[in-house]
């Protein structure tokens, strides 16, 4: 795995080719942990490399799942949204969250274990050097984490950069099917947009320049 700077502080740690998992260093967070079959190799990543805490965008099982076992490894804290604190302490089943996901695909995918989270983040947090935005919609609670000083968005799965259909380049909503809430879907993607980030970075997909991100945007929303 090649990691890659994205700005001052702020690491991509690709997960799968092509960018379609993506967990971020920023400064000594490491921001999400990719699937349950990731943590080896997210492990060899963070060698060498200051990692004082573990936070999450949203407890789905593409994001949460080595968390036990990196957090265990390395013993960090664990930082969760507030409304999401209580599933990644479940673990496994996280992602039944989404009502309209079938149990069987849901098992098919089935999350990492659980693991005790030390911190609640709300709206306004600090995290690595970034402020908390609540984005819920994709998931009950999920959260970007937002640097004003240099216009660094890291969205999570609030919005995405990867077609499922071919897994180049892609800027979309979230996919339907994994969705809490539709319409909150559509109000916290339009809050980020509206941040007017220099760089912005998604769970799934390359990150885009200001310029894109804007312009892909203007398209979709
Ligand atoms: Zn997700
Ligand atoms: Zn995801």
């Amino acid at each position: 795995m090649t990691a890659h700077d994205i700005a001052p502080g702020v690491v991509r740690l690709p997960l799968a080719p092509r960018a379609s998992i993506n967990a971020f260093l920023l400064g000594d967070v490491l921001v999400d942990a990719g699937t349950r079959h990731d943590g080896k190799k997210l492990l060899r990543a963070l060698r060498g490399r200051e990692v004082r805490s573990h936070a999450l965008t949203h407890v789905h099982p593409d994001h949460q799942g080595a968390t036990h076992a990196v957090c265990s490894a390395l013993g960090l804290p664990l930082a969760v949204a507030e409304g999401e604190a209580a599933a990644m302490e479940a673990g496994e089943q996280a992602g039944s969250a989404s009502p309209t996901v079938p149990a069987r695909f849901m098992r098919a995918v089935a999350g990492g274990p659980g693991h005790p989270v030390a911190r609640t983040l709300r709206e306004g947090d600090e995290v690595g050097g970034f402020t908390v935005v609540r984005t819920p919609g994709h998931s009950p609670d999920h959260v970007a984490y937002w640097r004003e000083s240099d216009r660094v968005l890291i969205a999570g799965d609030a919005l995405r950069n990867m077609s499922y259909a071919t897994l180049g380049p892609g800027f979309a909503l979230p996919y339907d099917g994994f969705n809490f809430d539709q319409d909150a879907v559509v109000a916290s993607a339009r809050r980020l947009v509206e941040l007017r980030p220099r760089v912005a970075a998604f769970g799934h997909g390359a990150p885009m320049d200001g310029d894109a991100f804007a312009r892909a945007a203007e398209r979709l929303l």
